[in-house]
């Protein structure tokens, strides 16, 4: 095996390790366990409203990733401010073309007219951004259509991967 395969392995090996780590940090993160009441007031503050929706990260255009999308633009119809949707451009386009696209649902970028629902924000696969104080990096990840997965990092370093949908290969997204 030449140098440059070893060093190429050693790379992937490191890679796969870190994912393997991230992965189990994920899991112990996830174990935490919600009490019936702490359930209830997460669903309650849900339909009170009380914690709004701010900003949408989508992964793909598959319908039952961004079907909600139009409902939630028109639930939120004269909000003071406009819910972010974010995603890659290939994803914004699906969805301005044969969802939100004033036959099917209005085009809730312009409507209603005075504070339209929503407001697109195109990110870019590889490329760190701010969406409302939080760290996001697109990832690509392996699925049948353009996808990615989101590694979103909170002001005090906390932080997920939200995978959407994929297949093998996962670890080599970084
Ligand atoms: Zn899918």
């Amino acid at each position: 095996m030449s140098q440059n395969i070893t060093d190429k392995a050693d790379a992937a090996e490191a890679r796969t390790q870190e994912t393997r780590g991230f992965m189990q940090q994920v899991r112990v993160a996830a174990r935490r366990k919600y009490t019936p009441e702490e359930k209830v007031r997460i669903v309650l503050e849900g339909f009170r409203r009380e914690v709004a929706v701010r900003a949408i990260l989508l992964t793909h255009y598959h319908f039952d990733h961004i079907r909600d999308v139009a409902t939630i633009g028109l639930s939120t119809a004269y909000s003071p401010e406009p819910i972010e949707v974010c995603a890659p451009q290939v994803v914004l386009e699906a969805l301005a073309e044969h969802l939100i696209n004033g036959k099917l649902y209005p085009n809730f970028q312009q409507w209603p007219p005075d504070s339209p629902s929503l407001r697109f924000r195109t990110l870019l696969p590889h490329k760190f951004c701010q969406v409302i104080g939080y760290e996001v990096l697109p990832l690509p990840v392996n699925h049948k259509v353009p996808t990615v997965g989101y590694q979103v990092k909170d002001r005090q370093g906390k932080s997920l991967f939200y995978t959407g949908d994929t297949f093998r290969g996962l670890s080599r997204c970084w």
